[in-house]
């Protein structure tokens, strides 16, 4: 019988990775708690319907990429593809409307979405979410994108592109809609198939597509500026100011529209010039119809969010620290089978003054456990009978190959 494997696109996330991932949530939840957003766990699945009516039925999301199943109870269910919509459930659920708003909320975890895989993009994903749920004003919209740059700023990352626009709202969108697809009309039959297909239900996304006939096509096609309401052209302009006030350097690119359809006025992405053509580290924007699609009130809101492991990846790729690395401070080595019992022991208490500490459980001969030692510690704590008898441990730095005899006691306070 064949060893079973995990399923295509998932990655087993092991030790030499899994301190970068603590790492970088670590400066997540900082961030999070100097910019007030609290933490909320949430399910990882969800009524199918909250993703098909928040996300929108005409999304590659919904229409290709989610993991649905119908659960014993004759429900559809499914895994989350992303968590927006899940805050605001949350959000409406919990009633938050009645508490200060905006409600600031801020989540990580595994996103599924059954796209081909690739480097940099996976079938079980890490996002790290933040929404600020109830407020118009585009100083929130800017406090998003501030957020997200502090992240990068403080995870040492550089070499982003911040690209920023305006997808309008209900009142203005259907007029740019018309425009361009009008302008597209000719040239229907040259564009590709998925860009034929969302023609009528979604044009705005050929703007988006990555082939190069339909960029070739849509290279002059008309900018949604031309279209949008005063409402949306006030905020957009609000929220330029804000970032040039504090000084962030962001590109206005006319031609960014996102994947999801709940966007309104602001859209936003970051990019990095270091990984190669899945470059988003983060995306997000504004999305004020999203409670109304899910049956809720007009709750005018806005968030991102960030893909851990692209954010590894850039950091690996730009020799950013990931702090220290954990290891063990003390490997206990028994110089006798006889002295196991006590070795298990000097373990406990070390462990017990939050020093790190391990030991052979193999019954390995002293040169084989100083091997470990070597490997594993910075300090190898030797005990034997003649050890035991004077009340002391034999402590080798084994990095520096130097040796000294202490009490237990000289030993803690040495290392702690
Ligand atoms: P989205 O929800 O599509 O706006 O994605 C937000 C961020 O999540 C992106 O900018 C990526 O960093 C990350 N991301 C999205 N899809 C994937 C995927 N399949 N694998 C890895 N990261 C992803």
């Amino acid at each position: 019988m064949e060893v079973i494997k995990a399923p295509r696109g998932t990655r087993d996330i092991l030790g030499s990775e899994s301190w970068k991932w603590a790492y970088v949530s670590s400066i997540c939840r900082e961030v999070a708690d100097d910019f007030g957003y609290k933490e909320v766990h949430l399910p990882i699945f969800e009524h199918t319907e909250l993703f098909s009516r928040g996300v929108g039925e005409t999304t590659d999301i919904v229409e290709k990429e989610m993991y649905t199943f119908e659960d014993r109870g004759g429900r559809s269910i499914a895994l989350r593809p992303e968590m927006t919509a899940s805050m605001m459930r949350s959000y409406l659920e919990n009633e938050m409307r009645s508490a200060n708003q905006p409600v600031k909320l801020w989540g990580i975890g595994p996103m599924f979405r059954y796209e081909r895989p690739q480097k940099g993009r996976y079938r079980q994903f890490q996002q790290m979410d933040i929404e600020a749920i109830g407020a118009q004003d585009a100083f929130v919209d800017l406090e998003v994108i501030n957020f997200s740059m502090e992240l990068y700023r403080r995870l040492g990352l550089s070499n982003l592109q911040v690209l920023i626009n305006s997808v309008g709202c209900p009142k203005c969108r259907p007029n740019y809609r018309k425009k361009l697809q009008d302008f597209l009309k000719p040239e229907h039959d040259k564009l590709c198939d998925s860009c034929k297909n969302r023609f009528d239900r979604n044009p705005l996304r050929t703007l988006d597509c990555k082939r190069p006939v339909c960029k070739e096509i849509t290279a002059n096609a008309p900018s949604i500026m031309e279209c949008l309401c005063d409402e949306c052209k006030e905020h957009f302009d609000k929220l330029m100011l804000g970032l040039n006030r504090i000084g962030a350097v962001v590109k206005h690119d006319k031609r960014l529209v996102r994947g999801l359809d709940y966007y309104t006025k602001t859209a936003f992405e970051i990019l990095s010039g270091d990984l190669g053509s899945q470059n988003a580290v983060c995306g997000g924007g504004r999305y004020d119809n999203l409670s109304e699609a899910i049956g809720g009130p007009h709750v005018p809101s806005v968030g991102f969010a960030a893909g851990i492991e692209r954010i590894v990846l850039t950091m690996e790729a730009q020799g950013c620290s990931f702090g220290k690395e954990p290891s063990n401070k003390v490997y206990v080595v028994a110089a006798e089978p006889c002295v196991r019992i006590d070795t298990m022991d000097l373990v406990r208490k070390l462990r017990m003054n939050g020093i790190s500490a391990d030991m052979d459980y193999m019954d390995r001969s002293m040169k084989s456990q100083m091997k470990s030692a070597g490997n594993m510690a910075q300090y190898a704590c030797i005990i034997g009978s003649e050890e035991l008898a004077k009340g002391i441990i034999t402590v080798k730095n084994m990095s520096e190959s130097t040796q000294e005899e202490l009490t237990i006691e000289q030993l803690i306070s040495k290392l702690k």
